[in-house]
């Protein structure tokens, strides 16, 4: 059976591989540009329709596996969650909603507050679907300090730490990161179902 991982993203391609001691393609070599139309309420729903999506065009030949991610405050009542990548708008850049994000917490006077990030990921195959998560907790504070990771990273203080994502190794990220949970607990899934082919 093999694997293809629904993401253009080449640096998300990269981490599976690795973890996953597989080929992994990506999508777009089997299907060419596809647009999906990310409708979802949770993570889990917005990665299984990007994993079922894929996984139709592609035929039971293939397992599928998509992820779905984003940070969340309860000041915010969740927000951006789901709408991460599209907070400042549609199209915005990681810059953009990285500000926006400080924004908001300047309009209500907040130097910090609590955060999380979420990743869920979907693996769809002919032996039925399966979702994980992992998650990491921390605060946000109202300024962006450092230039490593990506996203809302250089404003993101992990529990634990007194430093930014944008400022700490990226060792330390994998580590600790909501990606890599959610990772460890797919790998076993996919083992199970690529020795059941
Ligand atoms: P996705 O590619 O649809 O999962 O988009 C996730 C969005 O959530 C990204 O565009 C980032 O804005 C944000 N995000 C998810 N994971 C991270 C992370 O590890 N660091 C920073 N931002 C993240």
């Amino acid at each position: 059976m093999k694997i293809v991982l629904a993401t253009g993203n080449k640096g998300k391609l990269r981490e599976f591989q690795q973890m996953c001691d597989v080929e992994i393609i990506p999508f777009s070599s089997l299907t060419g540009a596809l647009e999906i139309v990310e409708d979802g309420e949770t993570f889990a729903q917005n990665a299984l329709i990007k994993a079922r999506t894929i996984y139709e065009k592609v035929g039971d030949d293939y397992l599928v596996i998509a992820d779905d991610s984003g940070i969340s405050l309860p000041v915010l009542e969740g927000a951006p969650g789901i709408y991460s990548a599209r907070y400042a708008g549609e199209g915005a850049s990681d810059k953009d909603n990285l500000y926006k994000l400080i924004d908001a917490l300047k309009a209500r006077g907040l130097k910090e507050t609590p955060a999380y990030y979420t990743a869920a990921i979907a693996i769809v195959s002919k032996y039925g679907e399966y979702v994980v998560h992992g998650w990491m907790h921390g605060k946000v504070i109202d300024e962006a300090r450092g230039e490593k990771g990506f996203g809302y990273d250089p404003m993101f203080i992990p529990a634990g730490f007194d430093k930014t994502l944008g400022e700490l190794d990226d060792e330390i990220k994998a580590d600790i990161s909501h990606r890599s949970k959610a990772l460890a607990l797919a790998k076993p899934i996919i083992t199970m179902l690529k020795d059941k082919a």
